[in-house]
C-alpha cells in the first residue's frame, strides 16, 4: 500500500549548489558566507531589523530568554497548547513555567486567561519575565489583545513562530511583533535545513548579542576571553546553504499548503463531523499542516483507521499542563479548558507539499468513509 506521510522535507534542487560552494571554499564551520546570506535573506523576508541563524528553534528560544534576563526562580508564561520545545529552554534556566489556555478562534493563547494570570501575578508582585506566545499550525494568535496586556504589565513577548514562517498578522510577519521571534527549520517544518532555527528582533543590538552568546560568549581579544556563560548555538554554514535555497521556494510551498487545506475544506464543507482551524480576519495562515477537530469520533480511532489504509495522521499537541513533567505547574484556563478539548478532538491531516491530487483525493475519500 502507498504510504502517505503527514509531511516530509521537500527540497528545491538548488540546495546542492550552496552546499557545494561551502565545500569548494572549505567553509565547513558554524558560520560562514551562507550563514550571513541566510540571515540577510531572512531579515529581508520577515522585515525584522536583524536575524541570527541558530542550531535549532529551541536554542533560539533559549537565547531569547537569556537576553531577556530570565533567571532561575523567575516565572515565564507560555501557551499550554504547544510542543515541549516552547518551554524547555525556561527549564534549562531553572525558571518556572505558568501555562495559559488557548482561545477557540485561533487555538493560540487566550487573552482572557492571560489577563487573569497577569492580574494574579501583579497582585502577588511576581510578574513573569517573559510571555511565550505560540503561533500554532501557521495561525497567528490575537496579537493586538496579547500585546496590549503585555505592554500594560511591562512584560516582553517572545513569539514562537516555529510553525508559522510566512504567516502574517495585520500585514506583519509573525515573529516580528514581540521583543523576539523564533523560527525553526527542523525537518518537519514548512522549510527545512534538516535542523536549524533563527532568532529575530527589531532591536539589532540584541541580535548582535545573541550572535556573541551563541558562539561561546567569546570576546574580541587576541586570546580566548570570556566574561559570561555562552552557548554553542550557531548554524552550520552547510545547513545555511540548504536554508537559502529553501527560503527561495517558501512562497511556492505556502501556496501548495493552502491549496491542500482548501481541498480538504471543500471535501468536508457540509460534514458535521469535522471542523477546521479557520483563518482569523486580518491574518494569513501558511497552512503548515491542515488540522481539524473531529466532532463525533475520537482522533485515536480515526488515526488508526487511516493508518490501516496507509495514511499517516497525527494528534494535536498534548497540553503542557497535562504533561507529567509539569504536574505541579500553575495553569490558567478559560471557563472550560479549550486546550484539553483541542487535544481530545484534534487531528493533523497529511499536508506534504509533494502530495499529488490523486493522493489527496484518496485521503479525502478514505477519511469520508471512516467518519460517515
Ligand atoms: C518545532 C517547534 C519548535 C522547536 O524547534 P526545533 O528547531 O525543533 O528546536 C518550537 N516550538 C514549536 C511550536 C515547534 O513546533
Amino acid at each position: 500500500m502507498n504510504q502517505i506521510p503527514l509531511a516530509i522535507p521537500h527540497m528545491s534542487g538548488n540546495e546542492q549548489k550552496y552546499i557545494q560552494q561551502a565545500f569548494d571554499t572549505n567553509w565547513i564551520a558554524p558560520l560562514g558566507p551562507n550563514v550571513d546570506q541566510f540571515e540577510a535573506n531572512l531579515a529581508t523576508y520577515s522585515g525584522a531589523k536583524d536575524v541570527a541563524a541558530t542550531s535549532s528553534g529551541t536554542s533560539a528560544i533559549h537565547l531569547a530568554l537569556t537576553l531577556l534576563n530570565v533567571q532561575a526562580g523567575d516565572t515565564v508564561f507560555c501557551s499550554t497548547f504547544t510542543f515541549i520545545a516552547s518551554i524547555n529552554p525556561a527549564l534549562y534556566i531553572g525558571a518556572t513555567p505558568v501555562f495559559i489556555d488557548s482561545e477557540t478562534d485561533t487555538w493560540g493563547m487566550s487573552p482572557v486567561a492571560l489577563g487573569r494570570a497577569l492580574e494574579d501575578a501583579a497582585t502577588k508582585n511576581k510578574l513573569p519575565k517573559a510571555i511565550i506566545v505560540v503561533h500554532l499550525y501557521g495561525q497567528s494568535c490575537k496579537m493586538d489583545e496579547i500585546m496590549e496586556l503585555a505592554n500594560r504589565y511591562g512584560v516582553p513577548v517572545v513569539e514562537d513562530a516555529a510553525e508559522s514562517l510566512g504567516s502574517t498578522y495585520k500585514g506583519r510577519q509573525l515573529g516580528t511583533i514581540g521583543a523576539f521571534g523564533i523560527y525553526s527549520f527542523n525537518g518537519n517544518k514548512i522549510i527545512t535545513t534538516s535542523g536549524g532555527g533563527a532568532l529575530l528582533s527589531n532591536d539589532a543590538t540584541q541580535i548582535e548579542k545573541a550572535r556573541y552568546l551563541g558562539s561561546q560568549a567569546k570576546e574580541v581579544a587576541p586570546y580566548y576571553s570570556h566574561s559570561e556563560v555562552g552557548f554553542n548555538y550557531r548554524l552550520s554554514n552547510i545547513l545555511a546553504g540548504i536554508g537559502i535555497a529553501q527560503l527561495d521556494v517558501l512562497e511556492e510551498r505556502i501556496a501548495k499548503k493552502r491549496a491542500i487545506y482548501d481541498a480538504y475544506k471543500a471535501a468536508f464543507e457540509n460534514h458535521s463531523g469535522i471542523t477546521f482551524l479557520s483563518e482569523l480576519e486580518g491574518t494569513f495562515n501558511n497552512r503548515w499542516l491542515t488540522t481539524v477537530l473531529l466532532e463525533k469520533m475520537s482522533p485515536e480511532d480515526v488515526m488508526e483507521k487511516l493508518a490501516a489504509k496507509g495514511i499517516e495522521s497525527r494528534r494535536l499537541w498534548k497540553p503542557m499542563h497535562t504533561q507529567p513533567l509539569f504536574e505541579t505547574a500553575t495553569y490558567y484556563s478559560e471557563e472550560t479548558s479549550n486546550a484539553d478539548i483541542l487535544f481530545e478532538k484534534g487531528l493533523c491531516l497529511p499536508s506534504g507539499t509533494q502530495l499529488t491530487e490523486g493522493q489527496l483525493d484518496y485521503v479525502c475519500k478514505t477519511l469520508m468513509e471512516i467518519i460517515k
